[in-house]
């Protein structure tokens, strides 16, 4: 179905199916209609391409997603979504619903079953209560995929996006550079949705490195001495690694020399070479 940005084809399949609008499910839906063949076009939903959706609300996205690419799959946690999707999308016969939970849904084997010979891409206007989460579960399970291009809360887009060594810059920065080469592609105003939300939102595309910028030792420990240095921002990166990983701060003011750092150097300075110096050096140390 095509007009699924008007308000009035909305009301009327959500009151014919009873469906209400689940705030603890981050259910807003797209009602601005440039805004899903904007994200389409950005996410690589093209021939070639298989694309992961993940929370379809009534379909607007899937819709256009399905117009696009090749073959789409959609996870949707809501079961009352399920014969509105019936209905919405029923003239595509590309496009797969699983009912379930996107972060307790093996992603490997769906594109396995699903996408053989195909380009896989992500693309989702997020639920804004686990945007970081379900972020940071597809590039931690290192998908075969290109690209991820997601709708988030204005303010997460810029952490997401920031340069490190900038003051925006948090640990989640760091992960998402490490896996992937983020940009902010442009804004959507609170307008643009049903029910409208309290806050402004973006879209980011998260284009997936094939190797990681930085070569670490244990990537595990990288990611927990960077965790570690932003847990108390206001502190240098010596006192937070040392007060939150429980190691002597002798040691890790060494280690943090050693690699060429200045000791009273704050987290938010540290590029991701350093980080790995930091890392691989306080590593050495406490072995
Ligand atoms: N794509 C639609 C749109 O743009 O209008 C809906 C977006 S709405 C912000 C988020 C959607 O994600 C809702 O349909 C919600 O039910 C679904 N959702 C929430 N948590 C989910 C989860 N853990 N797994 C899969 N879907 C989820």
């Amino acid at each position: 179905m095509d007009n699924l940005t008007n308000i009035n084809v909305i009301k009327d399949i959500f009151s014919r199916h009873g469906f209400t609008f689940s705030k603890a499910l981050g259910q807003n839906f797209i009602i601005n209609p440039s805004v899903c063949p904007k994200i389409a076009e950005y996410g690589n939903a093209k021939k070639g391409f298989g694309i992961i959706e993940i929370g379809t609300g009534v379909g607007v996205l899937t819709n256009e997603l399905a117009k696009r690419a090749d073959k789409v799959v959609a996870v949707e946690i809501d079961e009352r979504l399920i014969p509105v999707l019936n209905e919405t999308l029923a003239e595509h016969d590309n496009v797969t619903v699983i009912n379930a939970d996107v972060m307790k849904t093996d992603l490997h084997k769906v594109i396995e079953e699903h996408f053989q010979g195909l380009d896989v891409a992500v693309c989702a206007n997020l639920p804004y209560y686990i945007t970081s989460p379900i972020i940071m579960n597809l590039l931690e399970s290192r998908l075969p995929i290109k690209s991820v291009t997601v709708m988030v809360q204005k303010e997460a887009g810029v952490r997401l996006c920031a340069q490190t060594g900038t003051r925006e810059c948090g640990a989640v920065t760091h992960a998402v550079r490490y896996y992937s080469e983020p940009e902010l592609l442009f804004n959507v105003s609170r307008g643009s949705f049903m029910p409208a939300p309290n806050v402004d939102s973006c879209v980011i595309r998260l284009n997936i490195r094939e190797e990681p910028p930085v070569e670490v030792s244990d990537e595990g420990f990288y990611f927990k001495v960077i965790r570690g240095a932003f847990s108390q921002r206001r502190k240098t990166a010596v006192n937070s690694v040392s007060s939150s990983m429980g190691i002597d701060k002798q040691l890790v003011t060494a280690a943090v020399e050693e690699a060429g750092i200045q000791s009273t150097a704050r987290p938010e300075q540290l590029s991701p070479a350093e980080f790995a110096a930091f890392a691989d050096k306080l590593k050495e140390k406490i072995s």
